[in-house]
């Protein structure tokens, strides 16, 4: 069977319905399909995660991460209050623990006015307390902004809106080809069925990279889709566990309570996190994946280790950063270990107030020199719009992440 359509986005994920949902918005018109191998919507990333509305204040000024997550940011808190989604603003700190974090504190705080952060504060220790009773820290800074929300519940409401804008949602199907067709490219689904579409826009999470290679047979010279370096970037997958408080232990955490962040990784540190339904999750740590999609510790996949193992990039990044790989392979393994990171914080935590959680595995962009790409990248293709690296805080920027691919889709329609 083959189906025609203007725009295939692949992937039900946040990014992906979230720019189905702008298309279709600018573009009644259109004849969009989604298509996601998974029977439900937000699968993978976006539906294991933190569950923080970031405020914005981690991100480089003028980077893309700074500009869509804080624009982001105001238009899913829009669309939740639309939709009925409750968002709880129930601020963050980010603590330092010692004096030799201050530096990096007071930057932080720095890139939140710079990004327009609004009330954002450096606070004492006293005032710290404030906020949170039972945590400690030489010095913070207190993000009044900051939320939480249910993203797995946005991504179901986002698909709704999409079906009921005419949109076709096309679950359970994975792509596996493309191929030219004319004008058009042809993708492929493992059901045989075939879409003729003038344009793709790949939001493929875990799999981008395995995507845009897909793409490469079906016009010459597009499967580099990002120039010299992206021809040898890959995803890199990092699993990050969490522990859950029990019940007893909830009344120590009342919002979210950050480490300061090692600037040189995306990664944000174990944290506690207050959830939209009332639990605290601790975590989540940052450990290679042995399975792009596998959420267990035992978790393996040998095709996904291969590439990973085989990529020059890793390997690289590796030997770089080889220390801190092992730290969280020990914290991964050793509750013990854990727990005294979070007690810098929260010292009146127990071991047996920890519960193993869930988990959820990132998806890093790493180039071929074995540099972790830090922003965001959307590149273009002939036919084809890539998303190469939508890692934190895409969940919160996916209503501005859709809206630029949205007005690049229709820009290359209008060609
Ligand atoms: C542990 C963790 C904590 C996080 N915490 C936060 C947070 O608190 N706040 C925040 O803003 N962000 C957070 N993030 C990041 C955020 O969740 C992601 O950036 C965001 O969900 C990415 O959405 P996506 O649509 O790009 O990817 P995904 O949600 O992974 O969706 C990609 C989809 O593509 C589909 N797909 C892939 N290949 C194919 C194929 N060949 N055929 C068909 N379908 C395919 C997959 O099945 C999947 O459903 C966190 C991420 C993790 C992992």
């Amino acid at each position: 069977m083959r189906t025609d359509c203007d725009v295939v986005v692949v992937g039900a994920g946040l990014v992906g319905l979230a720019t189905a949902y702008r298309l279709l918005q600018l573009r009644p018109d259109l004849a969009l399909t989604v298509v996601d191998k998974e029977n439900t919507v937000a699968a993978h990333q976006s539906g294991h995660n933190s569950g923080v509305l970031h405020a914005g204040i981690y991100y480089q000024p003028g980077s893309l991460k700074a500009r869509l997550c804080v624009a982001g940011k105001a238009q899913v808190e829009q669309y939740a209050a639309e939709r009925g989604i409750p968002v709880e603003h129930c601020g963050k700190l980010i603590v330092a623990a010692s004096e030799t974090e201050l530096p990096r504190l007071h930057t932080l705080y720095e890139r939140g006015v710079a990004n327009g952060v609004v009330g954002v504060r450096e606070i004492g220790p006293e005032e710290l307390r404030d906020y949170e009773p039972h945590a400690i820290g030489v010095r913070a800074v207190h993000v009044p902004p900051t939320g939480i929300i249910d993203f797995a519940a946005v991504a179901r409401s986002l698909a709704e809106d999409v079906a009921a804008a005419g949109g076709r949602l096309c679950l359970g199907q994975r792509l596996v080809g493309v191929g030219p067709g004319g004008d058009a490219r042809v993708l492929e689904l493992a059901s045989g069925e075939r879409l003729s579409t003038r344009l793709m826009v790949s939001c493929a999470g875990l799999q981008a990279d395995r995507v845009a290679a897909l793409t490469a047979s079906a016009s010459p010279g597009s499967g580099n889709p990002d120039g010299k370096t992206a021809a040898r970037a890959a995803i890199v997958p990092f699993r990050g566990d969490y522990y859950t408080l029990t019940r007893s232990a909830r009344h120590l955490v009342r919002g979210l309570i950050y480490p300061v962040p090692d600037p040189a990784l995306p990664f944000l540190g174990v944290h506690l996190t207050k959830r939209h339904d009332g639990a605290v999750w601790a975590g989540p740590n940052a450990v290679l994946a042995l399975a792009r999609e596998g959420y267990r510790r035992r978790d393996v996949t040998p095709a996904d280790l291969l590439d990973t193992v085989r990529f020059s990039g890793f390997r690289r990044l590796a030997r770089r950063y080889w220390r801190v790989g092992a730290q969280e392979m020990w914290r991964d393994v050793v509750k013990g270990a854990f727990l005294r990171d979070l007690q810098r914080y929260v010292p009146q935590l127990r071991r047996q107030d920890l519960v193993f959680g869930p988990s959820g595995v990132r998806a890093q962009a790493v180039d071929g020199d074995g540099s972790l790409v830090d922003d965001f990248r959307l590149v273009e293709a002939p036919g084809v719009l890539h998303v190469l690296n939508a890692p934190s805080p895409a969940a919160t920027a996916s209503l501005a992440i859709g809206g630029v691919l949205a007005e690049r889709a229709v820009a290359t329609l209008a060609d």
